[in-house]
């Protein structure tokens, strides 16, 4: 049996009317820049997230990029990041001018860990940016506490993370902005690019506002210099459609990921941690194996969709060669790195396609199956 790590087909035959109707809608209008569909989808993110305003732009990268404009960060600042993450937190803060500063991981979560973070700040630390990854947010109290007396500002890349809680606080309403990808593989992803940023506060909204649109107040009149980076309008009425049914499928895939839990206890296979405080909503469902290469080559040999996030953790990436970091620097994200994988969660697997994933995974790792 052949199980995909991620099937959006299935999905689409399962909205296919509603999505369908919402494109024509648009196609009809011919309205395709920003207008009444990305203004009513900023809105319900808003509204989904618990902040005063949401800014649509035109991918996850941008968010973080814009972000990271619009709270002032520039040459030779510093941002303290995690090295475990997708290249575009780290990317962002160099295209700004300013330097990614890594700190390593908590094996257990894979997020950033906090409290290794004061030992990094330094005068020139304008941001600190943890990633929520894989869906489960980073512990967010020592982090926030730390910025705050340090008078730094956090800025959350919550492009895993649409949905997922801390303490009852939802992804992207705890820091100055936080920052959404609706690439087509994330839990709310589009058909095509997209992105969001969201924020409490009015004149960060304002300014994104114009940064998307070349830093203009009106046409052809331009107070800042920004970028084109909209949200396009079919992005978001697909969006609006997919957002109704997104807490549905984050609880498929978190029973997913619990039936996954539940299977490898007390086998050599770890498999994701949940903090008791989380709403985790598993954009991807890692385990960890100390054979990760055989077992990875083994999956894949027997048709088991999977992937690596991420083989080569950022400070070891060829690009940040100048920040003068050799192996060993950070060995958490160096050690998550070669013993992790991602299996199949999306919400629409079936019993018998999860138990085949369990199975084939425990017949490699020599746990019972
Ligand atoms: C996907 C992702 C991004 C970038 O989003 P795009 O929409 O692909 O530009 C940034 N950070 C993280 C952690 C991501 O997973």
């Amino acid at each position: 049996m052949n199980v995909p790590l991620l099937d959006l087909k299935r999905q689409y035959q399962t909205i296919k009317d509603e999505i369908n109707a919402a494109i024509a809608e648009v196609v009809e209008s011919q309205g395709f820049k920003l207008g009444p569909k990305v203004a009513a989808f900023e809105k319900e993110i808003a509204d989904y997230c618990g902040t005063k305003h949401a800014i649509g732009v035109a991918s996850g990268t941008d968010a973080i990029l814009l972000a990271l404009m619009a709270v002032g960060v520039g040459r030779d600042d510093e941002v303290i990041t995690t090295p475990y993450t997708f290249f575009a937190t780290a990317g962002a803060v160099t295209r700004v001018g300013a330097v990614p500063v890594f700190v390593d991981i908590d094996p257990k979560t894979y997020n950033i860990d906090p409290h290794k973070i004061e030992a990094a700040v330094t005068e020139k630390t304008k941001v600190i940016m943890p990633v929520h990854l894989y869906g489960q947010c980073a512990d967010m109290d020592p982090i926030l506490e730390v910025a705050d007396r340090r008078g730094i500002a956090v800025v959350e890349d919550a492009a895993q993370a649409i949905g997922s809680e801390y303490k009852g606080r939802r992804a992207g309403s705890m820091g100055r902005a936080g920052c959404f990808s609706f690439f087509p593989s994330k839990n709310l992803g589009g058909y095509g690019d997209g992105g969001m940023i969201t924020t409490d506060s009015d004149e960060l909204a304002d300014l994104l506002v114009s940064l998307r649109e070349h830093g203009q107040t009106e046409a052809y009149h331009h107070w800042t210099i920004g970028t084109n980076s909209r949200l396009d309008a079919l992005q978001a009425a697909v969006l609006s459609v997919k957002l109704r049914h997104l807490d549905a499928w984050s609880d498929g895939r978190s029973a997913n990921a619990d039936y996954y839990g539940s299977r490898f206890e007390g086998t050599p296979v770890t498999a994701p941690w949940r903090e008791e405080w989380s709403r985790h909503i598993y954009n991807q469902c890692i385990i960890r194996v100390p054979d990760r290469d055989a077992l990875l080559a083994h999956l894949r040999e027997s048709g088991i969709g999977c992937a690596l996030y991420y083989p080569v953790p950022l400070h070891l990436q060829k690009c940040f060669q100048t920040l003068g970091h050799t192996e060993g620097d950070l060995p958490e994200a160096e050690r998550a790195a070669l013993e992790t994988i991602s299996i199949p969660v999306f919400s629409l697997l079936t019993d018998e396609e999860k138990a085949h994933v369990a199975d084939t995974v425990l017949e490699f790792t020599g746990g019972s199956a």
